[in-house]
């Protein structure tokens, strides 16, 4: 079982039982003073009373007799101390999470704070969060005791210390992190939760899964990327983009853990091209209607395709213009969509006020791609300096998937992937990586991105080593995943930054990433809005 709280709807805990593989439909029990959220479409009560603690347990039996997922909602104060609370150790918690109200108001004490914006660290600063928000960063007072650690905080420690500020702010419980690194949440702008690298070794899964094994895998992997450190994400396109609708709306709801997303909907792909599931091992009556949402072959079916995906909820848009690594039947080098299609794409999302990034490996889709109009391109591995070039000079950012190659040539070979993915790989990884260091020196905007799905949902941060390696400074590729990628995404006001008015998105590490980049490997805390989801 986990537990976790997130602040949404007023104060409550969320407790999340047996979010495995395994799972069927949601199944909620909404207590009393709860909205029941309206996303949530799978089976659910809304129970008009306060709930009785051996009732929640009863129900919570049940359901997990079925092998359902149990999701409980209960407003604070009442279920809290129930028997479904009680012996269950939180996940995210210790002695910390049990004097925490999980109202997302606290203060954190950092030894020292890489904001996400500056260019220098500062040092002893606490983070002020009232109702998940941040209120204030500021130098630590000097009066206050040290104390050792992270882990022993305590809610009456540092209350004396806080005389100017209001009530409210003098009875907030600390954190205690000044031996330890705080940053803002990390940004992934290359996710996908459909997807799961040991998936390549066979695409047909992707025509057997049935609807809820889609769901349940998609809540898995959002909740191992929060749990990552990796509070905010772009899903660059779904083969079942109405299961990360879903997704999306039920961790914006508080109804399941995982960052926030920003979902492309279906890839908009030519019919065969690297963004269709159609393969011909799979008998056509097979594959799932779904994965069919964006497939068009002239620039007023991709207009269709653009707007239909817009309506469906897509917060921003995803051509797929070259072929792929990771598809049947296309080739990376070779361009697929042509510029009209992808400026049909671009005037229909744009007039909508939405943002459009490409796929890209081939060097003459990049270009076209960025005649079209697009705001940033994935991947980008064989582009030539004059579309580098042209990339700064439009302002079109890149997302650079640059550690996965080494890990499908290593454990993907090991798991048996087929071979022309690894030959595609093999030609583009190197390649790709000294596109990177070009595009970085001259100026391109680089939006941290894995291609998790490609990559595992757990390795989120291995990527910045390789970053480094290759000639970024370890502020710049931590910039490139929190304040450049939040700007991009429109959401610089939200997240990406600790500053006043941000959401309380903060991860914790015990080393200085500064001098050691892969201590972003080995988070101690992650807090998404002002609660705590990880302590370790
Ligand atoms: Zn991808």
């Amino acid at each position: 079982m986990i537990v976790h709280a997130l602040p949404t709807q007023g104060v409550r805990l969320l407790l999340t039982f047996g979010v495995t593989p395994l799972f069927a439909p949601l199944f909620l029990l909404v207590l009393a003073g709860c909205t029941q959220p309206e996303s949530a479409d799978a089976d659910h009560w809304q129970i008009e009373k306060t709930f009785p603690e051996e009732a929640i347990a009863e129900q919570v039996a049940v359901g997990e007799a079925e092998g359902r997922a149990v999701v409980v909602e209960a407003v604070e104060g009442e279920a809290v101390e129930g028997e479904a609370v009680a012996g269950n150790a939180f996940k995210a918690g210790n002695a910390f999470k049990e004097s925490h109200d999980g109202s997302g108001s606290l203060i954190i004490r950092c030894g020292m704070l890489i904001d996400g914006l500056e260019d220098h660290p500062l040092f002893q600063q606490e983070v002020v969060i009232l109702d998940g928000r941040i209120a204030s960063v500021r130098p630590i007072a000097d009066s206050l005791p040290i104390e050792h650690g992270g882990h022993e905080a305590s809610v009456d420690q540092g209350r004396e210390d806080i005389q100017e500020d209001s009530e409210a702010m003098r009875d907030l419980p600390v954190w205690d992190a000044r031996d330890q690194t705080c940053l803002p949440g990390l940004i992934n702008t290359h996710v996908h939760f459909d997807a799961n690298p040991e998936d390549a070794a066979d695409y047909s899964v992707y025509a057997t899964r049935t609807e809820e094994e889609v769901l349940a895998l998609a809540l898995a992997n959002a909740e191992t990327t929060l749990l990552s450190g990796f509070t905010t994400v772009r899903h660059t396109g779904a083969w079942f983009p109405s299961t990360i609708y879903k997704l999306r709306d039920l961790i914006e709801a508080g109804v399941a853990p995982g960052p926030r997303i920003q979902t492309a909907g279906p890839y908009l792909t030519i019919p065969g091209g690297g963004g269709d599931l159609r393969f011909p091992e799979i008998p056509e009556e097979q594959i799932p209607a779904d994965s069919q949402r964006g497939i068009a072959t002239t620039p007023q079916e991709f207009a269709d395709r653009a707007q239909a995906a817009i309506d469906a909820g897509a917060d921003f848009l995803k051509v797929i213009a070259s072929g792929a690594v990771f598809s049947m039947g296309t080739e990376p080098g070779a361009p697929e969509m042509t510029r009209e299609d992808i400026e049909a794409v671009v005037r229909v999302a744009h007039e909508a006020g939405l943002k459009v990034t490409a796929h890209v490996h081939s060097d003459q889709s990049g270009q076209d791609a960025i005649l079209a109009g697009v705001d940033s391109l994935e991947h980008a591995s064989l582009l030539r300096g004059a579309s580098i070039a042209l990339a700064v000079e439009r302002g079109v950012a890149f997302s650079m998937d640059v550690f996965n190659g080494t890990y499908t040539d290593t454990v993907g070979r090991e798991q048996g992937y087929p071979a022309t993915f690894l030959q595609r790989n093999a030609d583009t990884t190197e390649a790709q990586r000294e596109v990177f260091e070009k595009a970085y020196r001259v100026g391109v905007p680089l939006l941290y991105g894995t291609d998790a799905g490609v990559l595992p949902h757990d390795m989120g941060a291995w990527q910045f080593g390789i970053m480094v390696e290759r000639g970024m400074t370890p502020m710049a590729a931590i910039k490139s995943a929190t304040s450049i990628a939040a700007s991009h995404m429109g959401m610089g006001q939200e997240v990406g930054y600790i500053a006043p008015g941000r959401w309380a998105d903060i991860i914790v590490v015990r080393d200085n990433p500064l001098q050691s980049i892969d201590g972003l490997k080995e988070i101690a805390l992650v807090m998404k809005a002002g609660i705590i989801v990880r302590n370790n």
